[in-house]
């Protein structure tokens, strides 16, 4: 099944770019759905044109960066005991911009410790975020 048409008939479908950005976070994330999503989804696998699609198809279609719709990649984070400073003033405009940014380094259990661990990250979040670091 082809992920880019499902995401684009997804997004023609809902024809809201927030609730589309939500339901793909919520999917993404492996939370448990809300009931419009359900409903909504259901619709949408139902519909003349549309697909017949299982939430495992639904799920891989939508490993997107909710902001720049890019497919998600994989890459390696260190894991360390203690506490990052917040280095922005608005940690709000930071998540809103970057959600989906690639850490140097995470918070982790204590087996982890020392280790690198893999995190989905969206590159286009991760560059933008360094060039905002730079300025
Ligand atoms: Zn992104």
């Amino acid at each position: 099944m082809d992920a880019e048409l499902i995401r684009r008939d997804l997004k023609l479908y809902l024809n809201d770019n927030k609730k589309y950005q939500k339901l793909i976070v919520q999917i993404r994330k492996g939370k448990r759905l809300l009931y419009w999503h359900e409903k909504l989804l259901s619709e949408f696998s139902r519909k003349p044109s549309g697909y017949n699609l299982e939430y495992k198809d639904l799920s891989l279609a939508l490993q997107i960066c909710e902001i720049h719709e890019v497919e998600l990649e994989t890459g390696n984070t260190k894991v360390f005991k203690g506490c990052i400073d917040i280095w922005h003033d608005d940690f709000d405009t930071f998540i809103e911009n970057y959600p989906n940014y690639l850490p140097s380094v995470i918070n982790g259990l204590s087996e982890s410790q020392g280790g690198v661990v893999k995190i989905q990250f969206c590159p286009e979040c991760n560059r933008l975020f360094k060039e905002s670091k730079n300025v």
